[in-house]
């Protein structure tokens, strides 16, 4: 181990800063793809293509600390794409944040979507797509 280094658990803040950096990585990396009409992918082109939903949860949306009414106005145009991709029979997988009482994300980030509460929960308007418990 490097002297002076990782000798303490990150501040924080700096843990803070990290995840901001990432976002706009990933983010910056997002923007720099080409663009694709939804109606073009769909096309039947023989191509595999399926829809992954990321945290599209109650605890993100509308319950809990770490609700926002920004992430909440994102559900109707999620429930949107997941419909497209089941009329066209093409997969889609919802992941949740989920966590255990004792999470070391608690941490960093105030308790969310904890396993068994209403933020663990999919939102409800993607229905069946939301993954068994
Ligand atoms: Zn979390």
């Amino acid at each position: 181990m490097i002297e002076g280094f990782m000798n303490e658990a990150p501040s924080e803040t700096t843990t803070r800063a990290k995840v901001i950096e990432t976002f706009e990585a990933i983010q910056r990396y997002l923007t720099s793809l080409p663009r694709l009409r939804l109606s073009e992918l769909l096309r039947g082109s023989g191509r595999k293509i399926g829809l992954i939903v990321v945290d599209m949860v109650d605890g993100f949306c509308r319950h809990g600390d770490l609700a926002s009414p920004r992430v909440e106005a994102l559900v109707p145009k999620v429930t949107a794409l997941v419909s497209a991709f089941k009329d066209k029979g093409l997969p889609v997988i919802a992941l949740a944040d989920t966590h255990s009482p004792e999470s070391p994300e608690f941490a960093v980030f105030r308790p969310h979507c904890v396993s068994g509460s209403i933020e663990s929960d999919i939102v409800e308007e993607l229905g069946p797509t939301a993954a068994p418990r």
